[in-house]
């Protein structure tokens, strides 16, 4: 029987905290017993402070747990948060300076030189910069990771794949993402609905630099980024769970077609809990990915690639598809810790 880890959740009330307790209801490593949002909901039970908007009912054992607010101590060994970046980056540093193990989805820290952003396939080495964190910020038990944008998720997998290979120099691309990406209540009806918008606030910056880092190697105490340009345009569209990227690549060194898919098909998946059978997907059909058939493939923790053709401008191109609240926000922060736990790190 593995020891079972209590775990707090910060923003639990919200599109990913939802998540969180659904992905841990049952899961082997960790309980959940604290539960925190903002002042709204604080000293309310659960159930009264949530609009569950997940299919299936609040798990029993949460509904009458006290929402507590977002301040430590919580009674909890690891924090999970999923607070807006408005608020994460003060909160998150007062949990890991309290000695809590911070698992962070917010923007907030992603691209501070000291703080790892994981994705455990590709970059799991970069843990090494915990111990650089909390030597820089006077942490003695607690620290700070972080999970990448949820668009991010998509692409940076079969570009690692590439990276590895043949090395990237350059890469376009557009991302569609869906509706649950923004949050409850997030986009309008109104303005959703018969629509696309080729706008997300703050989100092109994010899409443009976090691959780099995840994709960078670790040296010396810092991360070196992968040295490759890359361009987005970030959509908004009318579709519930899934974000997709379109994306176009060119190459440092020549690969054929098969090299490419060989690439993508052969990155291996890790042998943790919430690890699905195949990290990337890639399918032959030719409409496919699609969010409402694929976003769910290895529980919502594979990332699907399909339309791999080479392309007149760069070199190749595909569509990569992910599912934002699950491998792009709450199963890629518990990935995280199972690794960490895997480490010895926690
Ligand atoms: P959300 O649905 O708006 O939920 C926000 C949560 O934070 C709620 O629990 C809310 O509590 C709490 N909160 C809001 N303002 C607060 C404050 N001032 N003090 C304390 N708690 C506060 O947002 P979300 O989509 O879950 O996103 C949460 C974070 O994850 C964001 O940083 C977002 O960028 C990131 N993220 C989201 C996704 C996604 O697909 N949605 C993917 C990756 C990363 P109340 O209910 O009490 O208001």
């Amino acid at each position: 029987m593995p020891k079972k880890y209590r775990v707090g959740i910060l923003g639990a009330t919200g599109t990913v905290g939802q998540r969180f307790i659904q992905l841990l209801e049952n899961h082997p490593q960790f309980e959940i017993t604290a539960l925190a949002a903002s002042d709204r909901s604080a000293g309310k039970p659960f159930a009264e402070a949530c609009a569950w908007k997940l299919s299936g009912e609040i798990p029993e054992k949460i509904r009458s747990v006290n929402v507590d607010p977002i301040e430590p101590p919580l009674d909890c060994d690891i924090v999970f948060s999923s607070l807006p970046s408005t608020v994460a980056r003060e909160t998150e540093e007062a949990f890991a300076r309290a000695g809590y193990p911070v698992i962070s989805n917010s923007s907030s820290y992603r691209m501070d030189e000291d703080v790892p952003l994981l994705i455990p396939e590709i970059n799991a080495s970069h843990v090494g910069l915990i111990e650089t964190q909390r030597q820089k910020r006077g942490f003695s038990k607690g620290f700070i990771v972080t999970n990448p944008n949820c668009a991010v998720v998509s692409f940076a997998p079969p570009l690692a794949a590439l990276h590895r290979k043949f090395g990237i120099e350059a890469a376009i691309i557009t991302t569609l993402q869906a509706i649950s990406g923004a949050g409850y209540p997030g986009v309008s009806a109104m303005d959703i609905t018969d629509n696309v918008i080729p706008y997300i606030a703050g989100e092109e910056p994010k899409v443009e630099t976090e691959a780099q880092k995840i994709l960078g190697d670790l040296d010396a105490g810092s991360i070196r980024k992968a040295d490759f340009a890359l361009s987005a345009q970030c959509f908004r569209v009318n579709v519930l769970d899934g974000h997709t990227a379109s994306v176009r690549v060119k190459l440092k060194t020549t690969a054929t077609l098969e090299d490419v898919i060989d690439a993508m098909r052969n990155f291996e998946s890790l042998k943790l809990y919430s690890s699905p059978e195949r990290f990337i997907e890639v399918l032959d059909e030719p409409a496919r990915p699609q969010p409402r058939l694929d976003r769910d493939r290895g529980r919502g923790m594979t990332i699907t690639v399909g339309r791999i053709f080479p392309d007149n401008v760069f070199d190749y191109r595909f569509v990569a598809l992910s599912h934002n609240t699950v491998r792009g926000a709450a199963g890629s922060a518990i990935l995280n810790a199972e690794l960490l736990i895997e480490r010895g790190i926690v």
